[in-house]
């Protein structure tokens, strides 16, 4: 998913994104950071770190019918026991489940809280007034912008994050993958899947994960 397919994401760039956008150019021309440097760790940090520790909770989930209910029911001691720190971001968790008759969507309305000890960094639309705002009023639409095309009949559930609770998406299992190992599950599960806008496919459409 790249902003690029999806002009309609991209808010124009006001406050503290101006501002942050003329700090970096600063900085840069000043010859005090390597802008492809910055570039890797931001890269680090929304594909590499985040999602990834939550793509390992998705699959423990898929794997071992206890822990998803353990997981469900208080997602934050479920999510210590895989060894991943709950962190700054992450003490009030809520892992809300997927299933054939109901599909769960996030979003900040207010701002951009997201659930950084599992994913990482928030994609650059998540954060934008386009996101907050269609997500809410038109969740359907949004979702087929995404790709993703529900039945009529599946119930979209928004959930809306705050600074006190944050939310994971426990996306379903895809059909075919009752040989995958815990491993091998994971590197299925992407992070639009865990926001929402995204299912897990498999064979793994690696494609679609492009940069913001
Ligand atoms: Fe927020």
């Amino acid at each position: 998913m790249s902003d690029r397919d999806h002009p309609e994401h991209n808010a124009p760039e006001t406050g503290p994104a101006l501002r942050v956008k003329a700090l970096e150019a600063l900085l840069v021309e000043k010859g005090l950071v390597d802008p492809a440097a910055l570039d890797a760790i931001v890269e680090q940090y929304e594909y590499r770190v985040g999602p990834r520790l939550g793509a390992r909770v998705v699959a423990r989930a898929w794997l071992d019918a206890e822990f998803r209910v353990r997981l469900l029911n208080d997602a934050v001691s479920a999510i210590g026991e895989l060894g991943i720190p709950s962190g700054p971001e992450g003490e009030h968790l809520m892992v809300v489940e997927n299933t054939p008759d109901a599909h769960n969507l996030i979003v900040c309305t207010l701002c951009s809280c997201y659930p950084w000890p599992v994913l990482g960094l928030p994609p650059a639309w998540y954060k934008s007034f386009a996101y907050r705002s269609r997500a809410v009023a038109d969740p359907r639409g949004v979702l087929r912008e995404f790709g993703v095309e529900l039945a009529p009949d599946v119930e979209i559930r928004v959930w809306d994050s705050s600074a006190e609770l944050r939310y994971m998406v426990l996306p379903m299992r895809p059909d075919g993958t009752e040989n995958l190992n815990e491993e091998q599950l994971a590197a299925l599960v992407t992070r639009d899947a865990m926001i929402g806008t995204g299912v897990v496919r498999y064979p793994a459409q690696t494609a679609r994960r492009a940069a913001e």
